[in-house]
Formats: structure tokens, sequence, C-alpha cells
């Protein structure tokens, strides 16, 4: 997406520049002609008060100036001494430009010539870019527009192998023949073993995808091909289609290699959901799909393709022969997260009191990427303490940033905005301890961080494989206590747009029971989605009347949660104002302190506010509201 921006941006800078040079620079600012004057009505024009100012060269003959009504003039003038006598006479204001003399003459040279210097520059630049840091020249037609910018990496440069991947270790275990194909195709053509072309890797972002094929080219040490689906859905129509064409000609060249595909949705959408096709787009997934097919599969080269939405993929690319086999990468589970702590840690000293174990168990739902993260912005915050070393209480500060995204104390906020932050985040908190089953709290604050005036996190006390309808209905209700907490405490007219995350957790969850979990009686025990866990919405699947029962099932749970949520806030208003008081004075409480105040015990607060070790847990989705 960043380099199709870079490259539109180009052509507009490329385009306005064109326009610039077609008008001499010096005179014409764009359109602003100056009127041409003889030197007589000028000299008339300067009699009658009309001309403002003046602008003489040294050694120019040619003057250009401003008239009384602010139009610019220019007009050539004979060798005339009494010319500026005039000029002063009639209170002409006169300035001389040092002209053609040393350096002013090479600073107006360079200005003249600026515009070429750019374009030639950005001719040069433009080549290099779209040519893929490979070769350098002007192939390709213009600015080399249709050759691949696959970035051919030499087999030196990919440096990850397998050990750098932890935790998932299924998918590893079933690319790992890949990268013996990849060592020796010649052995697997012998023997008539059959290696996919194409492989699919399906999974949520972050939990290296992208890692796991740049080990293979690592592993066996083969070229490495990488290329984003949203850079081949270029402006201009054919482009996608011949860089497509371009990689696997130069991959072709450097079997065996890999190509890696990130985002094929972008360019893999499926082809006749409707809505008016995008002719660039389905040429180039068609000439995907030529090239899929068009080479021997032990030629060598091996395409891994990457998404988090195979269910919108178009079948025709998982077809025998295509992206056939696919490798699905999941969330790494507490064992598989020490294990990627411990490859990322592996250059960070830590203090004796780290235990990787202990923050694995506090981390359900982190990627491979957030636990990365979480290290760096541990090792981080050491190094601004002036640390020798990554202490637990630097994992527990950063873990907060990770979850919670970094807090935007410089973000003003109302006295008002304050007060209903504080009530809504409270609305939350105190449904969470009132519903069954509810995670616990970690954290409530009103410190607004990453785009969030406030938040609630509740996290699980440990991974979960599956979870209950009372949790679910819990989660609904914990979503929707915050907007209730406002209606009733500040009025309907009063509520705030503080919620719409809120309520879009809220309906994502109830109509995941209706039409995932069958959890609807009138929907009964159907599913619509299909086996990979994605919905389908075609009309060939959904008949408009079934449509019909999902929304008023999914408004009915949504309905009679909020009324249970007002109840339950109206029976415990006390108490949710105390909370509330409590967070306006404090700013962040932790879920012991939000149940001690819940219980209408005393608050000791010590500030700043420090988690015990023991209670090193998160994960979870933060209630966050913008
Ligand atoms: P994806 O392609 O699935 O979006 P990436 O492969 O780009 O994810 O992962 C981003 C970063 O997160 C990696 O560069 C790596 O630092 C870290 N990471 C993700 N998964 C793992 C893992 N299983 N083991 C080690 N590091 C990981
Ligand atoms: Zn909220």
């Amino acid at each position: 997406m960043k380099r199709n921006t870079k490259n539109i941006l180009s052509w507009v800078f490329l385009i306005g520049i064109l326009f610039l040079m077609a008008s001499p620079f010096d005179t014409k600012i764009l359109g602003n002609a100056p009127k041409e004057l003889t030197y007589s009505k000028f000299m008339k024009a300067v009699s009658s008060g009309d001309v403002k100012e003046v602008y003489m060269r040294n050694t120019s003959s040619k003057i250009t100036g401003v008239l009384a009504d602010g139009k610019i003039f220019s007009t050539i003038t004979p060798d005339d001494a009494k010319m500026v006598e005039k000029l002063l006479d009639n209170d002409v204001e006169i300035k001389v430009d040092a002209g053609d003399s040393g350096w002013g003459y090479l600073v107006s040279a360079l200005i003249q010539w600026f515009p070429f210097l750019l374009l030639i520059g950005l001719m040069i630049y433009s080549a290099r870019q779209m040519q893929g840091g490979g070769k350098g020249g002007f192939g390709g037609g213009a600015f080399g527009i249709g050759k691949s910018r696959a970035k051919m990496f030499q087999p030196k440069k990919v440096k990850v192998t397998f050990a750098d991947v932890a935790g998932i270790d299924e998918a590893k275990q079933e690319l790992e023949e890949i990268v013996d194909f990849l060592k020796a195709p010649q052995k697997y053509k012998r023997l008539g073993g059959k290696i996919p072309r194409g492989m699919l890797l399906v999974g949520d972002p972050g939990n290296g995808k992208t890692l796991l094929a740049k080990a293979i080219a690592g592993e066996a040490g083969v070229p490495f091909f990488s290329i984003s689906g949203s850079d081949f859905v270029e402006v201009f129509v054919g482009v996608g289609a011949s860089r497509v064409r371009d990689i696997f000609e130069t991959a072709k060249k450097n079997s065996p290699c890999i190509i890696f595909i990130d985002e094929i949705d972008a360019v893999g959408r499926r082809r006749d959901s409707g809505r008016g096709g995008n002719d660039e787009r389905e040429q180039t997934l068609n000439q995907l799909l030529v090239e899929m097919d068009g080479f021997d599969e032990n030629q060598g080269v091996i395409v891994l393709a990457a998404t988090n939405r195979a269910d919108i993929l178009d079948p025709a690319l998982l077809r025998p022969g295509r992206f056939d086999r696919r490798i699905t990468v999941q969330y790494p589970d507490m064992n598989g997260r020490e294990k990627i702590l411990t490859v990322h840690t592996k250059d960070v000293p830590l203090s004796p009191d780290v235990n990787l174990k202990t923050i694995a168990r506090g981390t359900p739902g982190f990627s491979g990427a957030e636990l990365a993260n979480l290290v760096n912005e541990a090792a981080l915050l050491a190094a601004r303490g002036d640390k020798l070393a990554v202490a637990m209480k630097d994992f527990e500060l950063a873990k907060d940033k990770v979850i919670m995204g970094a807090e935007r104390k410089s973000m003003s906020m109302t006295d008002e905005e304050k007060r209903n932050t504080a009530y809504h985040e409270s609305g939350h908190a105190l449904i969470a301890l009132l519903v069954p089953q509810s995670d616990p709290i970690h954290k409530v604050t009103i410190i607004p961080r990453g785009g969030a005036l406030g938040m609630v996190v509740r996290l699980p006390e440990k991974d979960k494989v599956s979870v209950t309808k009372t949790e679910l209905l819990s989660n609904i209700r914990v979503s929707l206590g915050g907007r209730a907490a406002e209606e009733i405490f500040f009025g309907k007219e009063n509520i705030t747009t503080g919620a719409s995350s809120d309520l879009k957790q809220a309906t994502d969850v109830a109509k995941k029971m209706v039409i995932k979990w069958g959890m609807s009686d009138k929907i009964g025990l159907r599913t619509f989605y299909d086996s990979d866990g994605y919905y389908m919405d075609a009309s060939d699947q959904i008949s408009q009347e079934t449509s019909q029962i999902i929304d008023s099932e999914v408004k009915k749970l949504i309905e009679e949660a909020y009324t249970e949520v007002k109840e339950l806030i109206m029976k415990n208003k006390e108490k949710l104002e105390r909370i509330a008081l409590s967070l306006l004075e404090h700013e962040t409480l932790t879920g012991d302190e939000v149940k001690l105040i819940f219980e209408g015990k005393e608050l000791k607060k010590e500030e700043p506010i420090e988690d015990s070790l023991d209670d090193f847990k998160m994960g979870g989705l933060p209630t966050g509201d913008e």
C-alpha cells in the first residue's frame, strides 16, 4: 500500500513539474502572466502614478514591476539615464537585483535548471525503485513501470532460519519438506516426488507467516522474492499483470527459489462478488493463475502466499496445482509464547528475577509480533532507566503499553469529558464484577491511550480453547455497561459517541452466537461458517427469511442484555459512583483496587501503581473507548 501511494505521488509530482516547465519559470508563475508594456506606456504609467515598484537588474534592459492595481508588468528599456530620476520623482519603489554577477548568476541558472535536474533525478530514482534494486538502467517502458519490484535477496541476505521461528511447530514441520526439496530439486524429480507449487499461509497478522517464508529460504539457501498483493494493484491497468509476469520470469531464472506474496487477498479476492469488477485486479489475478499453471512443478520455484482472509479468496486460486496446500499459522499457546520470548530475549540481558514462563502465562492471546514488541518495549524502558538488565518490572510496564497503547497524557480532556469517561469505564467495571464467568479485571484507566479515552482491561486467567454461552452473554453485558452508565447518570440526551467500539464488540459477539455457534433457539443448531471458520454471506447460502431471523435474534440478544445491565447499574448506583470518583482521583485502578472499592472497603493507594509479580496477567481484549 505504501509503495503504491509513493508511486502515485511521484507521478503527481512529475506532472506538476512538467506543468511548471511549460512556462518560463522566472516570469510566469502559474498563469499570473505579466502585462507587456511598451517603454512609452511604461513611462506614462510612471507619470500618472500607476507604477508601485520596479525590479531592475544591473545588466539587463528588462524591467519587471508591480502596478498600483497589483498587476505585474514587464517592459524593455532603452539606455535612458533619466529614467531612474523620473521613477524617483514619482515615488516608485526601485529594487535592484545584483543580477548576472557571480553567485547571482549561478543561483539564477540553478533555478532555471532546477526542474530539469529534479526530473532527471526523479527518473533515475523511479527506475531504480521499480526495478527492484537489481540492475540499474531504464528498461521496461516508461520508468520501468512494468518491471516487477520484487525484492531479490541473495541467499546470504536471508539470515532467518527455523531457529528464529518458535512456538508454531506444526506449521514448521509441514514446511520442512519444502526445504529439502529446494536444497535438491533434482533428487525429488528422480524419485517422482510431487512438491506443491503453491502454499497458502493462513493466519492473523503477526504470527510469523513472513518469518516462516523467509526461514525456508534461509534454511535452503535459496533466493527469496517478496512482494505484497497491494503492490500488484496499480493505478494503471495492466501494470499489475506485467509485474506478475516479471516476478515469475525472474524467479524461474533464479530457481530454485521462493516467491512470497504477502496480503494475497488484495489481488486474489473472489471475482464474482458482484459489486462492480476491478479490471486491474482481475487482470492481475488472471495473470497470476496463468503463471501458476505455467511452470513445471519440479522447476524449483515455490510460491508462498500469506493472508488472514482465506475466505474471500477466489476459488480458482485454491485449485489443485495452484495454492492447493494450506498451512494455518495460529496464535502461540503458553509453551509457544515462552519459546518465542526465549528467542527474542536471546541477546537481551535479563535480571535474575525475570521468569519467561510467568510472562508467557500472563500473555494469552498475544501474537509472536506482540511478544517481540513486549521484549523490545521492556528493553527500552530498562535502557531509559539506565539499568544494566531488563527486570520483571520493565516487562510489567511494557505489557500495559503493548495491550493498551502508549499513554497520551498530553491529550487534554475537559473536566466534563473526564467525568463522563470515569462513569463510563466504571460502568464496564461494575458489570464485569457482577456478571458470572467474567474474566477478572486487570486495570481500569481514564488516561487516554492509543485511540481510547479510557479503558477497562480484563484478562483471561489462562489460554482458552472454548468459551461458554454464559461467558459470551457476560461479555455482551460488560461491553454495554459503559453506555448504560452514561445514560443513567447523565440522561439519555447526554450519551456520548464514546461507546461505538463497545457496541461493535457487543454486536459481533451476539451475531456470532446466532450464526456461528448455534446459540439461538430460533436459528437452531446451524452454522453459517465454512470449515475454515469464515462467514458465508452469499445469498445462495442464507435465505432472506433466515437473514431476517438472524437480524431479529441479534437485536433481541442485545436489547435484553441492555435492559438487564441498566437494572444492575440502578441497583448498584452508589458502588458505581464510588468507583468513578476514585478513578477521577487516581486515574488508574488495578482489578484488586476496584474490588475493594466495590466492597466498600477503604482504598490505600500507593503511587505509582505497582502490581505484584503474581499479578502478572495479560491478554484478552481491552474495552477501549474512543
Ligand atoms: P505475519 O507475516 O504473520 O504478519 P511476521 O512474520 O511479519 O507476521 O511477524 C512479525 C514479527 O513478529 C517477526 O519478524 C518476529 O519478530 C515476530 N514473530 C512472529 N511470530 C514469531 C514466531 N513464531 N517466532 C518468533 N518470532 C515471531
Ligand atoms: Zn466503553
